[in-house]
């Protein structure tokens, strides 16, 4: 740290993405990238829209905008792109938090809502998930606090119900409750139709993952117009220009290219209980996650070991040294190959 470092900051601990490894080629299942390439007409769109990477980026996404109405059947002030979901979660921290609205989300969640309370100042308190790693919506019940609930949940692509979530938006009507749903497409049931109903809802969603745009950075959210006008004080007062042009136009690509999209949605989830059902049979505790992931302790063997096995073996999964995830690993699904060498090498380790 440098002299020069604001001191608000000091203590600040940032959030540690999974690796990025550059040299070595491994069989990537650890930041839950998809295994397929973007949508052909994505990258083509993308390809036109470089040409002209001259000019400043529309700051309203019309054309994406307009794309993701018809798709998500929204009006255009319910709904607002950003550089990832990332960005639109940190902007959901500065909006809606405070030390009069401090922050809630569960012990066990995405390892950035901690990170985006710490930077903005903001209070904030865990709730214990059950043993079980399952989420208890009572109690979000009444609760007077901004929560935060990533739906599928991560690491253990737990999901809660649309009844469940309502219940909790209902229950708070004078706080927002933001339902991270980065996951939703490989089999969850989206809460973007209850925004009609909830002006306390926000609902953020990612092209990352079921789009394979993570390299693209392209997150949106959707929310009452109230919502989406105060979040867009926020992005109009930091980055009114955070889409850039090719990733606007691989955005529009992706949306249009419904079939692609739900094809690779399928194959994942195939995919997912196909590996799901040889590592139970294997012995493995696996949550029954409806994400792009799987959430699994092997049978006598510490999660950090499998990790660095799996390592040297050339698979890279996400591994958590905390005391209630040591004993698992997040493994991202990939292709119905990459999966199986994945079996093939745990079946040699365990032997
Ligand atoms: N929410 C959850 C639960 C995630 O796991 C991730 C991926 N790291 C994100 C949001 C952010 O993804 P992105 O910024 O790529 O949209």
């Amino acid at each position: 740290m440098s002299r020069f470092f604001s001191e608000k900051y000091a203590s600040l601990v940032p959030y540690v993405p999974g690796e990025q490894p550059k040299k070595t080629k491994y069989i990537k299942l650890n930041t839950n990238e998809s295994p397929f390439p973007p949508s052909p007409l994505a990258v083509d769109m993308a390809a036109k829209a470089a040409e002209h990477l001259e000019l400043y980026s529309d700051p309203e996404c019309r054309e994406l905008v307009e794309a993701a109405c018809e798709y998500y059947g929204v009006e255009k002030d319910e709904i607002l792109f950003t550089n990832g979901s990332d960005e639109i979660l940190n902007f959901a921290f500065m909006a809606f938090c405070d030390r009069q609205h401090p922050a809630v989300f569960p012990d066990i969640t995405y390892g950035f809502y901690p990170v985006f309370a710490d930077l903005n100042g903001v209070p904030y308190e865990t709730i214990p998930l059950k043993e079980d790693f399952s989420l208890d919506a009572s109690d979000y019940v009444g609760m007077g606090k901004t929560i935060f609930i990533a739906n599928p949940n991560a690491p253990t692509g737990l999901t809660i119900s649309l009844a469940e979530i309502e219940r909790i938006v209902a229950s708070n009507p004078d706080n927002v409750v933001v339902i991270d749903e980065a996951y939703v497409d490989f089999g969850g049931e989206s809460a973007v139709p209850l925004i009609h109903k909830y002006d306390n809802l926000l609902v953020t969603q990612t092209f990352s993952k079921s789009r394979s745009m993570a390299g693209a950075r392209l997150g949106m959210g959707f929310g009452c117009r109230g919502l989406i006008g105060d979040l867009n004080a926020i992005k109009y007062s930091t980055n009114p220009y955070n889409i850039n042009s090719a990733t606007m136009a691989a955005g529009v690509g992706a949306l249009k290219d419904v079939a692609y999209f739900r094809k690779n949605c399928l194959e994942i989830a195939k995919t997912r209980e196909w590996t799901r059902e040889q590592l139970l049979s294997l012995g493995f505790r696996v949550t029954n996650s409806k994400a792009n992931f799987l959430f699994a302790a092997a049978p006598n063997y510490p999660g950090k070991d499998l990790y660095l096995d799996l390592k040297a073996k050339g698979i890279l999964v996400r591994h958590f040294e905390t005391p209630r995830l040591k004993d698992f690993n997040r493994i991202t699904i990939g292709s119905q190959a990459q999966m199986e060498a994945l079996i093939a090498a745990i079946k040699s380790l365990l032997a």
